[in-house]
């Protein structure tokens, strides 16, 4: 993948100077690779008329990533209060933002509307009668089971707890109009990161499918179609990056057709989060124990309250060995947590790791520090931004005890129940 391999050639020279600073561990992140990949995405869809990205804020939830994806036009996929809150903080209000929630609770709801609202995206049809109050605009998030249109690329997501079913969609769209929605979208999210186009080609065939089908029968007229996220990243070195060049060139063929056949075409929003960012990250950790039972490991400073990925899913993440090359052994690479699946790789081959060794696990820019958790109270590490202009800059502290002890704070209060 060329901009990242462009993100380690800036990043290696430098590294030893950011970790003397800065010390271990600590995510960074390419601010010229997530514009790259940002403005990349923007021209490939410049075809389709009201394109528009909205970046999944959980897969990097920092404040000054979130400014550098509204300075390229994008709004932000929110599915929690606290995704809303640093969405707004960041300057982007109504339909610069989507909101995407599951099991939504009225609270979710009262944070959704609130602060000049956002685009609602409803996850089921019992929730058309629970939203507090119609918005003028809606959308649904579809989950279209068993497939029923086009090719066979997309799976039967039967067993997701997400969305409303093809049965239930067009009483949907009559039970929202006659709340009063007078302006409509269809969303749905099918993918993880998925490396085949043609998957993302055929949600968008779909959706625009639907919208037809719906249309006609209802006598409405959609706005957007959101293809959701999914996009994914090449994490091991043999995958091939996705092509997004043909993805959009094939979906924009799409929406072409639909305007030929209705003289109109919906907007197209996606929301990625992992193809956004992911590359662009890397965990700079340092090596402080090896230690030779009946396998090698690599003790490093940074544990899972940084990475979960590879514990939680297995996931493959590369790991590099600052100015050292070869597969001279293999080894697990572990943090300190008291659980065995605190590991970023297993029996994996590495150049000879030393005490004091500088690693970095690449591609934790999106579904890292995020997803960290403070289990084992392991504080989660900073986060810096390798800006453009070579600067270095400190987007996230590191957490300390007293922020792990913060809710050891509180009023007393007791409830005396029974007898007393
Ligand atoms: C997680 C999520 C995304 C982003 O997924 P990526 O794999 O990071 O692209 C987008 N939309 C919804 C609704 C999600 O839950």
């Amino acid at each position: 993948m060329p901009i990242q391999k462009n993100f380690e050639d800036r990043l290696t020279p430098v590294l030893a100077s950011i970790v003397e600073h800065y010390d271990t561990p600590f995510h960074i992140y390419d601010e010229e690779g997530i514009r790259e990949t940002g403005e990349a995405l923007n021209q490939a869809f410049s075809g389709i008329a009201g394109f528009r990205e909205f970046f999944a804020v959980k897969a990097l939830p920092n404040p000054r990533i979130m400014q550098i994806m509204k300075s390229l036009g994008f709004g932000f996929d929110c599915s929690s209060v606290a995704e809303l809150t640093l969405s707004r903080q960041a300057g982007v209000a109504g339909e610069g933002i989507m909101f995407t929630s599951n099991n939504t609770s009225q609270t979710d709801f009262q944070a959704a509307a609130a602060d000049g609202g956002c685009v609602l995206n409803l996850d089921d049809i019992s929730l058309v009668e629970k939203v507090p109050r119609m918005p003028e605009l809606i959308c649904f998030r579809y989950n279209p089971g068993a497939r029923r249109t086009g090719n066979s690329i997309i799976g039967a997501p039967l067993e997701a707890k997400y969305g409303v079913t093809h049965d239930q969609l067009l009483d949907a769209y009559r039970l929202a109009k006659a709340k009063g929605a007078s302006r409509f979208g269809l969303h749905t999210m099918l993918a993880s990161n998925e490396l085949n186009y043609s998957y993302m080609v055929e949600t968008a065939r779909m959706l625009l499918e639907m919208v037809a089908w719906i249309s006609s029968e209802l006598g409405i007229r959609f706005e957007f179609i959101n293809i959701g996220g999914g996009l994914g990243i090449p994490y091991k070195p043999e995958d091939a990056p996705l092509d997004i060049g043909s993805m959009a060139a094939e979906i924009t063929a799409l929406f072409d057709a639909f305007k030929a056949q209705h003289a109109y075409a919906p907007k197209l929003f996606v929301e990625s989060g992992r193809y956004m960012t992911g590359p662009h990250g890397v965990l700079v950790t340092r090596a402080i124990n090896r230690k030779e039972i009946y396998r090698t490991y690599v003790g490093v400073d940074a544990c899972m309250s940084a990475l979960m990925r590879p514990g939680m899913y297995g996931a493959y993440h590369h790991i590099s060995v600052l100015g050292k090359q070869g597969n001279d052994e293999t080894v697990d690479v572990t943090g300190s947590l008291c659980e065995n699946n605190d590991k970023f790789a297993i029996q994996r081959p590495l150049p000879r790791v030393a005490d004091g060794d500088i690693l970095y696990i690449h591609d934790t820019g999106a579904h890292g520090h995020a997803m960290g958790f403070n289990y084992n109270g392991k504080p989660r590490p900073k986060e810096l931004l390798f800006r453009a202009d070579g600067r270095v800059e400190l987007i996230r502290r590191e957490e300390t005890l007293d922020d792990l002890f913060a809710t050891l704070t509180y009023e007393d209060d007791v409830l005396v129940t029974g007898k007393a």
